[in-house]
């Protein structure tokens, strides 16, 4: 299923203070900036190119029941998110994590928030950076919302964190013993270094159990790799690089909530897409030069996500919208 290697010498890299990527830092927050104006002109499209086309879904045996953790949320002004777009203004914005029940395991995607992570986590971002990304006072932890469905980490297997940008793993501050999977390459981006990338913050990795996955399974929906977590269709790992060298997303094969009407599918993409109005508009992140480490890669995967059946629910950990749809209590 997975290869599981102890952790790498990689994962033990010092956490570098933040105070030395001030500069490049505060450039590259103010280019982003400037290209949310000049996108409201003219987005930035123009370098897309038409994606291979979707092959089927997996023939999957197996179902897992998703639920998106209730999260605060925020309002954005929507150019800020998908470039160049001016309608609607505002769009809802929120750090959402979610459970993902296999028969198998427990899974936790996207554990986004400690308690206490402004204090605990934050101050390892630098400054400009920082003061674009910090949540509101009130968000909630992983571990809040885990103990609001009944739950602790100690019913969690593991994580599968989408990507290693600091808000898709700082709930693990307060699980240190949960082990991470994600792909070599991802954990290699980020640990790697002696300074972290932009938006990690090693707080939540370094010393943790790391498993690693390949993604070596055919091309699926479009997108050049996948995984089979399980071997039974229902969690499928598809490649997504662009917003990082190795960010993901996880097709579940879904328990249809028993004739309720809701999807069979759905796709969890993480930052690949920050809300649904990139997918439907086919739109670059307004602030992409601050966030997406291969800017024409990160669009490619929003032009393939465009082109998905409607049936399979794309849901970006961001979008407070599509989160909504998997509330625990609209089960
Ligand atoms: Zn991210």
């Amino acid at each position: 299923m997975t290869a599981t290697r102890p952790n790498s010498s990689a994962g033990g890299a010092p956490d570098i203070s933040a105070r030395g990527r001030l500069f490049p830092s505060l450039l590259t927050v103010a280019g982003a900036m400037a290209d949310v104006m000049t996108g409201a002109i003219r987005p930035h499209r123009q370098t897309l190119a038409r994606s291979s086309g979707a092959a089927g879904l997996p023939a999957a045996r197996e179902t897992v029941t998703l639920t998106a953790f209730r999260q605060v949320r925020r309002e954005v002004a929507t150019p800020t998110v998908a470039d160049g777009l001016r309608h609607p203004a505002r769009v809802g914005n929120a750090m959402t994590s979610f459970l993902v029940r296999h028969p198998d395991a427990n899974i936790l995607v996207d554990p986004a928030i400690c308690d206490d992570v402004h204090h605990r986590v934050l101050p390892q971002l630098p400054a400009p950076l920082r003061a674009l990304v910090a949540p509101p006072a009130s968000v909630a932890s992983t571990q809040s919302s885990l103990r609001d469905a009944g739950l602790s980490f100690a019913d969690i297997e593991f994580a599968l964190p989408t990507h290693l940008h600091w808000d898709h793993v700082s709930g693990l501050v307060d699980a240190p013993e949960i082990p991470i999977r994600v792909t070599e390459r991802e954990w290699r981006w980020a640990m790697a270094g002696v300074l972290a990338p932009a938006g990690v913050a090693r707080r939540a990795l370094v010393g943790r159990e790391v498993d690693y996955y390949d993604l070596d399974g055919p091309p699926l929906l479009g997108f050049a790799r996948s995984h089979d977590l399980f071997g039974d269709g229902s969690v499928t790992v598809l490649d997504m690089s662009g917003h990082t060298p190795g960010s993901v997303g996880f097709l579940l094969h879904l328990d249809d909530g028993r004739g309720t009407g809701r999807p069979h599918w759905a796709l969890l993409v993480g930052d690949a897409a920050w809300h649904t109005v990139q997918v439907t508009n086919v739109r670059g992140k307004g602030l992409a030069r601050a966030f997406d480490s291969d800017r024409s890669g990160a669009l490619e995967v929003i032009r393939t996500l465009s082109e998905l059946d409607e049936s399979i629910a794309i849901v970006p950990s961001h979008d407070a919208e599509a989160a909504v749809r998997f509330f625990p209590s609209a089960n």
